[in-house]
């Protein structure tokens, strides 16, 4: 695959995920579809899906999570901080660490 074509995938990724998270207060359904869509894509062209949307997808059923939403997020400050998200969906506790994070609006 060429450049400007991975260029234009990753530009979908981003608006797949930027859609997403306006739709998923309206409809969830809807909502899934255009994470699997940016999935798809990101498979197909080969690109990974961008660090800060990472979080945004559970590990274990693959569906689009977003706190406040569809998942809960604790902070543990013991021993190494890090930020726990259980999925809404599977129920899987995700685990991240809060140090080199930087500047995100979640
Ligand atoms: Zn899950």
């Amino acid at each position: 695959m060429r450049t400007a074509n991975k260029r234009i995938a990753l530009q979908r990724i981003h608006r797949l995920f930027r859609l997403a998270r306006v739709m998923i207060h309206e409809d969830e359904e809807l909502a899934q579809r255009y994470i699997a869509i940016a999935r798809e894509i990101s498979m197909a062209c080969r690109i990974p899906i961008p660090r800060e949307y990472k979080r945004q997808i559970c590990k274990a059923c693959k569906r689009f999570i977003l706190p406040g939403v569809n998942c809960r997020v604790r902070i543990q400050q013991r021993r190494e901080p890090h930020v726990v998200i259980t999925c809404g969906y599977c129920q899987k506790n995700i685990r991240l660490p809060t140090k080199n994070q930087g500047g995100e609006n979640t």
